[in-house]
């Protein structure tokens, strides 16, 4: 059997052959694994008529930058009172601003290969699709999808996998290695982050060796039993704990930077969002940090998905959800995907956003083959898009809107992660590094990659920040950073 195909459909694993017994017998570490997420607790805390007084409490304390507590956090989820959710939504505003400003990160996925022995009844890549077409990305394919990605004017990749014996730590572990290589012009990836199935602790040794960024997988759901009925036993996915537990061995390892999320539409959203405060906690108590970002991407359609739930999350609940997410958690990332309408996108980046995906194409070589006709490719792609404007077209519109859009990677290339580093606790941190950075990585933007447009609309919002800030030595400096960067002689100069 071939797993290494740059270009045809290979056959799907079968069950109970040697690769899955493989993956079988690393997943019954689970065994030591704690569960800390308690399904009658956390369901028992729903459903509660709730007083306004206790609302605006925990609002207070969240707009203090304290992180709730699971049941503060379900306060929050009980209070339906439109005036209540219009008061968790203005705090969400005045959070995102006083922890984030008004920058707005930017990345990209790559999807390096979509075979797949599980069978996650919701995704066009589960095994029993047959009509998806399996392929995995060679070094050569993967210089030509990151070089187009570069001529756009990314920085910051995420790189997804689907879960195969194929897709070990070293084949991960290259494939970064093989991205960071790749330089047109003056592009080049500064951030390779990773979406990949868990590995063991010597597995994520291997790829914090190759220099990831964040390490992020999404829990799906944190409801024990939807887990169950959405990943078939006998697949490796269906270890619900040795999922939970991968962040744990993650942080053992030496990835200090991770990333968090729930697939909103399996179970009731308010019990997901229970569960991923739950799992920020747990990671706060025992490595005295949390993750550094959350997801919450909405279950989307996808080729051959078996899965018709009844808990699909409506615009109106997400937009709490977004809302009492950002307050639960203040410093913690949030990213919101191209999954998301572009409308949606830019009312929900003032609830608290901190990170988006630009440009995206989730077909395997999708940035390079196929044109914008792919999007209505379902089989080739593990769901539907719902916002496929390029980069420039989604940098203008931020720029419209009046935030910084950045692709500043500087504090995880000077090792300002984990533990050791909560960046938005440090007074100043935004002002004296953040904001300076992001107008950098922008100036770096228009001058490269921008449409006479989005230069245009760039340039104002640079003068404006820069009219905001302290006329001192730190500012004189960033005005030659950003003179250099016109001239066209230097690139990334980071603070
Ligand atoms: N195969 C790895 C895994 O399952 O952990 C990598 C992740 S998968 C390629 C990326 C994520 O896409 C999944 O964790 C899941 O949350 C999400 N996903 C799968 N099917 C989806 C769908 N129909 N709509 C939206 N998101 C989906
Ligand atoms: Fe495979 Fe991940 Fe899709 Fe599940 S979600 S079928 S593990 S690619």
């Amino acid at each position: 059997m071939r797993y290494h195909d740059a270009d045809e459909a290979t056959p799907i694993i079968a069950e109970g052959s040697s690769q899955l017994q493989v993956l079988s017998g690393e997943y019954q570490l689970s065994k030591n694994a704690d569960d800390f997420i308690d399904d009658p607790g956390l369901e028992g805390m729903l459903n509660h008529r709730v007083d306004p007084a206790e609302v605006r409490d925990v609002i207070q304390q969240s707009l203090a930058k304290v992180p709730l507590t699971v049941a503060q956090c379900a306060v929050l989820l009980n209070a339906t009172d439109p005036d209540l959710v219009e008061s968790i939504f203005a705090a969400a505003r005045q959070l995102k601003r006083d922890v984030y400003g008004n920058r707005i990160v930017l990345f990209a996925p790559l999807y390096i290969g979509n075979q797949c022995v599980n069978d996650c009844l919701y995704c066009g890549f589960r095994r029993s699709n047959r009509q998806a077409p399996r392929r995995t990305l060679d070094a050569a394919s993967i210089r030509a999808q990151v070089a187009a990605l570069e001529r756009q004017g990314h920085k910051r990749l995420i790189l997804v996998f689907g879960e195969h014996p194929y897709y070990s730590a070293d084949f991960i572990a290259e494939a970064v290695q093989t991205v960071y290589d790749v330089r047109q012009g003056h592009g080049a990836i500064r951030r390779v982050n990773i979406n990949a199935a868990p590995l063991d602790h010597a597995g994520f040794q291997k790829v914090k060796e190759a220099g990831i960024g964040t390490y992020q997988i999404f829990q799906e759901t944190y409801h024990h039993a939807t887990y169950g009925q959405v990943h078939p036993p006998g697949t490796a996915k269906a270890d619900y704990l040795w999922r939970l537990d991968s962040l744990d061995r993650a942080w053992e390892s030496g990835c200090d930077d991770v990333g968090i999320g729930a697939l909103f539409g399996l179970y009731d959203w308010r019990f997901e969002v229970l569960g991923l405060v739950s799992h920020a906690r747990h990671l706060m108590e025992k490595f005295h940090c949390g993750p550094h970002t959350i997801s919450f991407p909405r279950l989307r359609p996808a080729s051959h998905a078996q899965w018709n739930s009844r808990w699909l999350v409506n615009d109106d609940d997400f937009r709490r959800l977004v809302a009492i997410l950002r307050l639960s958690v203040p410093y913690t990332g949030m990213i919101m995907t191209a999954r998301e309408p572009e409308k949606l996108r830019s009312q929900l980046m003032g609830f608290g956003v901190s990170q988006i995906d630009a440009g995206s194409r989730i077909e395997l070589g999708g940035y390079t083959e196929a044109g914008d006709a792919q999007q209505q490719r379902r089989e080739r792609q593990q769901f539907e898009l719902a916002d496929v404007r390029s980069l420039d077209e989604v940098i203008l519109q931020l720029l419209v809107d009046g935030y910084i859009p950045s692709f500043c990677t500087a504090c995880y290339r000077l090792g300002r992660t984990g533990e050791t580093f909560m960046e938005f606790a440090i007074p100043g941190f935004i002002e004296k590094l953040c904001t300076p950075n992001a107008l950098t990585t922008l100036q770096e933007y228009l001058v490269d990659y921008a449409s006479p447009e989005t230069r245009r609309l760039g340039e104002q919002l640079i003068a404006r920040e820069l009219a905001y800030l302290p006329d001192n030595a730190r500012k004189r400096d960033l005005l030659d950073r950003l003179q250099r960067i016109t001239r066209g002689d230097e690139r990334d100069l980071y603070y």
